[in-house]
Parts: C-alpha cells; structure tokens; sequence
C-alpha cells in the first residue's frame, strides 16, 4: 500500500521516500493510520517487518502536532519526552534511534537522547534535562535516571514498548510498571512482542485500552 494514503505528515513522507521506501509494510499499513487516531496497539514484532517505522512516524507527526504549542511553554522547565520508547537491549535501542534520525530528518530542530546501560551518565543527564522530543531507553538505566530526579515524564503522549517478551524473560516487569505509572493515563501506548500470552498478556492488559491489534 502506498504511503501517500495513511494520513503522514508532507515532511515525514518525503523522510520515507528519502529512505528509498515505495510502499508501505502491512504491519505500517494496518499500524499508522490506527496509531495516528490515538489508539493503543499491539502487534507481533516480527524483525524485518518494518515494525519501527510504524511507531515512529505516528509519534513524530505527534511531535510536529505540537511543535508551536511546545515551542510557547515557558522556558527553563525540564519538561521531559513527548515519546518513549523502552527496549531490552543498547543494541535494538540503537536501531530505533537511528530510524527516528532517518525519518524524523525533516522535523525541525528534532531532539532525540538514548538513554543506555554501561553508558556514561552525564551525556545523558545532560540530555534528559535539556529540551528532549523523544527518549529511547534500555528500563534499567532510565529507572537511575527517574530516581535521581532527572527524567521527567508527565508529558509523554506515546510509549512504546519494543519486544516487551524480552524485556520480561530480562526482568524488567517491575521497571516497566514502574515507569508506565510515572506516564499520565491518557497516553498512547504501544507494545509489540513475539508472544502476547502468559506474563506479556497481562501486562498488555494493564497497560493497554481497548487495543488495536495489528499482526503480519
Ligand atoms: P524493522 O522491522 O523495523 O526492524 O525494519 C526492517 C527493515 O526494513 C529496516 O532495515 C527498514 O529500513 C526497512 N523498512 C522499513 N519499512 C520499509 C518499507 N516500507 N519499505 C522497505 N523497507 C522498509
């Protein structure tokens, strides 16, 4: 399907062009025009679906939505993400930040920070407490962080929740919750994951409302 027709933004349909991307995945098909309604998702992550994109562009066209009202707040108030994206390791985080560079690449003035385990802390205290649109994180390292005060999450809109299975066989249910209860309840959430029973069912059940479920 083409991507002229799920309702994207000029600029980040030009960023997936850019990208050499003539059609849309099934899973970006089915994904993008629900996400950018507002629904909560759940998918199956199968790699190479093109699972990414369809996260990040209806995040980035939130981000765009709110550009001008961002841009008016008061300054030198640490206002924290209006995305969050956990994965459960420093190298899928990576990939994830990568692809919001490519196709964010027309958001202007677009502010992207990983926060990762065994990685130096003051870049990312820095980072976090600055203007940030979008925080890509590994939980463990991002729980330092909202502990010691310097993450602040009341104005995430999406999260996303990026092999939630692995993050559990990891361990970190508890981060998770964690975490999520720190994000107001009228968020967006969205969580793909191989599996959607046992354990990674029920915290779907917690976390999601009335989800769309998106597979391939
Ligand atoms: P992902 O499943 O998100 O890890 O993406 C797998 C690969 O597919 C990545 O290398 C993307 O750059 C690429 N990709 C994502 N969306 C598309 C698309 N619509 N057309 C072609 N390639 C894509």
């Amino acid at each position: 399907m083409s991507f002229e027709n799920l309702g994207l933004h000029e600029g980040l349909l030009k960023a997936v062009k850019d990208a050499g991307y003539e059609n849309a995945t099934d899973i970006q098909a089915q994904a993008i025009p629900a996400a950018l309604k507002g629904e909560d998702l759940m998918g199956s992550s199968r790699t190479g679906s093109g699972k990414t994109a369809a996260f990040i562009l209806p995040a980035l066209q939130k981000i765009l939505d709110n550009r001008a009202a961002d841009a008016a707040r008061p300054r030198g108030k640490n206002y924290g993400p209006r995305v969050l994206v956990l994965a459960p390791t420093r190298e899928l985080a990576q990939q994830v930040a990568k692809a919001a560079q490519t196709y964010g690449r027309n958001v202007p003035g677009l502010r992207i920070c990983t926060v990762l385990g065994g990685m130096p802390y003051p870049l990312q205290i820095r980072q976090l407490t600055g203007p940030v649109d979008i925080v890509i994180a590994t939980p463990g390292r991002l729980m330092d962080h909202i502990q010691s005060g310097k993450c602040v999450l009341d104005n995430v809109q999406t999260l996303v929740l990026d092999e939630a299975d692995r993050m559990l066989d990891m361990g970190f249910i508890d981060d998770i919750k964690f975490i999520a209860d720190r994000i107001p309840a009228e968020r967006q959430t969205v969580m793909f994951s191989a599996t959607f029973a046992g354990h990674v069912g029920r915290l779907a059940q917690d976390l999601l409302r009335n989800p769309t479920r998106v597979d391939v």
